[in-house]
């Protein structure tokens, strides 16, 4: 049983299916529809999802953008700090897919391949057997209460994990320095391109502009919780330091009566102390929430996802399963995905540090160490295929099966 139907929980619940296991999502909301999430798919996990016959589908299908470098723009410079067009030979860009619609496409593939899909079913507690395992949840739809039994509970249920509260799991704070604030625009036939992940430098911070086809999407990076003070600024300082950097934006976002029209994102690096306990295991952002900086929350969660139901098929289409091998499985996964999750927020309280002492210091440029490895020959793309998200291949029983 999987808790929580975002990129992870979908793709799980997805590939233990195709694989022929028995499972059932349980997703708090009604539908997929969500805003400002992380919506790039890297190199590596569209690879991933070519080896399971998806990505041509999903690139055909589904509207999306691409983008071949992440760049940094000052009023008088350009920097390319990430060049992904060596990261891979089939897809040498970050595809920008909405979740709104990513969502929705995999959860339909899941119910086609026998996965019971529960939406508006919101988890509310472990229950326990005898000898103290996870055996099952209860959860609520409206206001009735229900329950079910599960050899194992996955809890891909976000940031604010209510299987990881359930569980007695601790989670610790490792030191965000940015939170974002986003607003989305439509885009205009005669409007400039980009990059389509761009990021303008302005003496009082950055503000990050994505190509979402038809919308843009601008984010305000502020420090992190300054947020009552760019409220007492109000949103008028917030328009000028857009239009500072991108001229061709005036007049533009003149519909921004108040700083509460944005969305805050508050940003968060958080580790927990482990991913599982006897009947339960906790994968991508209920185990281990990261920055927005690389823009691969929803990629870490792909990646844990993949592993995890590699190592579980097996064990779950015996009948009864065997909750040894079910627990040793969970656990393979710490083993296996911790390490270099743990690489990647480690650089993020880096880089983000960086870019908020760059604040202070009114730098609308780079932090410095990047200004000086983007004048490296090379670097950009090296950076780019470090960023492209190694999946492990589906094993067998699941790449056998129909996408
Ligand atoms: C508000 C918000 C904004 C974000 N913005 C960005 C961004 O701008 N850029 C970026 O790179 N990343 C962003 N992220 C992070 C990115 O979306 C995640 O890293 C990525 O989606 C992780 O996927 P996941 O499957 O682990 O969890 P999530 O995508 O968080 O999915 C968890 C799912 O669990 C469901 N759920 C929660 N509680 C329960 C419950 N009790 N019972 C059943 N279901 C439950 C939720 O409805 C959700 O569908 C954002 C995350 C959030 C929460």
């Amino acid at each position: 049983m999987v808790v929580g139907g975002g990129p992870g929980g979908v793709l799980l619940t997805y590939l233990l299916a195709r694989g022929g296991a028995r499972v059932t999502l349980l997703e708090s909301r009604h539908d997929f529809a969500r805003r400002f999430r992380g919506d790039t798919l890297a190199p590596g996990v569209l690879e991933y999802l070519d080896t399971l016959g998806l990505a041509r589908p999903l690139l055909d299908e589904v509207p999306h953008t691409r983008s071949d470098a992440f760049r940094w723009h000052t009023a008088t410079r350009t920097w390319t700090l990430v060049d992904y067009r060596g990261a891979s030979r089939r897809f040498p860009f970050y595809a920008l897919i909405p979740q709104a619609e990513f969502l929705p496409w995999l959860a339909d593939r899941a119910r086609a391949h026998g996965a019971t899909v529960l939406m508006g079913s919101r988890f509310s507690a472990l229950r326990h057997d005898a000898a103290g395992r996870v055996c099952g949840v209860e959860y609520t739809v409206d206001a009735d209460r229900h329950e079910l039994d599960a050899a194992l509970v996955v809890g891909a249920d976000g940031r604010n994990s209510k299987v990881r509260a359930a569980s007695g799991i601790a989670a610790t704070e490792l030191g965000a320095s940015l939170d974002i604030l986003w607003h989305a625009f439509p885009r205009r036939a005669d409007d400039p391109s980009y990059s389509g992940l761009d990021l303008f430098g302005t003496p009082t911070g950055s503000v990050a502009l994505l190509d979402q086809g038809d919308d843009w999407q601008l984010g305000w990076t502020i420090r992190a919780g300054s947020l009552a003070d760019v409220r007492r600024r109000g949103v008028g300082a917030l328009r000028d330091a857009a239009v500072g950097v991108l001229p061709w934006l005036a007049g533009r976002l003149d519909d921004l009566g108040d700083v509460s029209d944005l969305t805050l994102l508050p940003v968060r690096i958080t580790t927990v102390e482990r991913w599982t306990s006897p009947g339960l295991v906790l994968l991508g952002d209920a185990a281990h929430v990261v920055s927005p900086v690389g823009g691969n929350g929803i990629n870490l969660a792909i990646a844990d996802a993949a592993d995890l139901a590699n190592r579980l098929v097996g064990p779950l289409r015996r009948t009864p399963p065997d909750p040894a091998q079910l627990d040793d499985a969970a656990a393979g996964l710490e083993v296996a995905r911790r390490p270099a999750v743990e690489r990647e927020q480690q650089a993020q309280v880096r880089t983000e540090r960086a870019a908020a002492a760059r604040i202070d210091a009114g730098d609308p440029g780079p932090p410095p160490v990047l200004r000086s490895l983007a004048r490296v020959p090379g670097f950009p793309r090296l950076a780019g295929r470090r960023n492209r998200v190694d999946v492990p291949a589906p094993v067998p029983v699941i790449a056998a099966g129909t996408p």
